[in-house]
């Protein structure tokens, strides 16, 4: 049985555990996957004790995403751009692989949600990792203009500049967000405590999407709100999935169904 795990701190609520033991389920792979909390102290120290017990792989959620990152010895090309990780894996050559799965499974749950990227004017709110994290895959879809907005305006025009050689991108504030938008992504951490950016009422296009990447038992308070401008409102538990899923594919090479998985989640909620 190869061992696998999620780190964070604290970890006592993550779904991780369940998501891929229903994939191993599914797929008849034979895994364990446990949570483990990470001293926030000694993240590498967590990981080693994880390896010398046989562990192959894990998923990195807050706080560690950045120290998983300067961890790696080999990166793909999203967590170089990301500056973050949420899935290592251990190769048979001793080198640790860093990989960020959050964007793939945010743009795999846009398209099962019927968004259409191409020719999209795209608003992402927030600058913080997960976001870094999603603006590469948004970008390889070719929107006509992707705008990130965020309460520390300087954080947005920093990623906008990161990311400029990818497609057409612009950071600042949310005073300075212009809609109608056609999809508008709240990747900031707000919703956690009830809050919403302070957003222009005009911000949605016709049959535009709102996704909250929070997800919850009632819709978050940006959903409640983008509904009652007309837009579509989904949250982010199809994220988790995806991104579990594009994890588990890395480790084992078998890609597993998502949708029974997610409709279990989402009557556990
Ligand atoms: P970070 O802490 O890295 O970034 C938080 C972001 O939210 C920053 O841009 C911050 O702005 C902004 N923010 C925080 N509070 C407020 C507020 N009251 N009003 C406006 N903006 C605010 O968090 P992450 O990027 O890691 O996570 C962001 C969200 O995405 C979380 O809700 C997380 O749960 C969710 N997420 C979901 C995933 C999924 O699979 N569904 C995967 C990853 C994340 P500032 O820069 O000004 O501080």
């Amino acid at each position: 049985m190869t061992r696998y795990c999620v780190f964070g701190h604290p970890i006592g609520h993550s779904k991780s555990p369940a998501i891929h033991a229903a994939f191993a389920a599914q797929t008849g792979e034979n895994i364990e996957y446990v949570a483990i909390e990470a001293p926030l102290d000694d993240f590498a120290g967590a990981w080693q004790t994880f390896v010398a017990s046989g562990g192959q792989g894990a998923n990195v959620t807050v706080p560690f995403k950045e120290e998983a990152y300067r961890l790696c010895t080999q990166l793909t090309e999203q967590a170089r751009r990301a500056g973050a990780v949420n899935t290592l894996r251990l190769l048979p050559d001793g080198n640790l692989e860093g990989d960020t799965t959050d964007g793939v499974g945010l743009v795999a749950d846009l398209k099962r949600q019927g968004a259409r990227l191409q020719g999209a004017n795209i608003l992402v709110l927030g600058a913080g990792g997960a976001v870094r994290g999603v603006l590469a895959p948004l970008l390889a879809h070719d929107p006509a203009g992707l705008t990130v907005a965020n309460r520390t305006a300087a954080k947005a025009s920093a990623l906008a500049q990161d990311f400029a050689d990818l497609g057409t991108i612009r950071g600042g504030g949310f005073d300075s967000v212009a809609g109608p938008f056609d999809l508008v992504i709240n990747g900031t951490s707000a919703s956690l405590s009830g809050e919403l950016p302070p957003l222009p009422d005009d911000l949605f296009a016709e049959g535009a999407l709102a996704y909250d990447m929070m997800y919850g038992a009632e819709p978050t308070v940006f959903m409640a709100w983008a509904a009652e401008r007309g837009a579509r409102s989904v949250d982010g538990l199809g994220m988790l999935v995806e991104q579990a899923a594009a994890s588990f594919a890395r480790w084992r090479g078998v890609v597993p169904e998502t949708a029974p998985v997610l409709s279990t989640l989402r009557q556990a909620l």
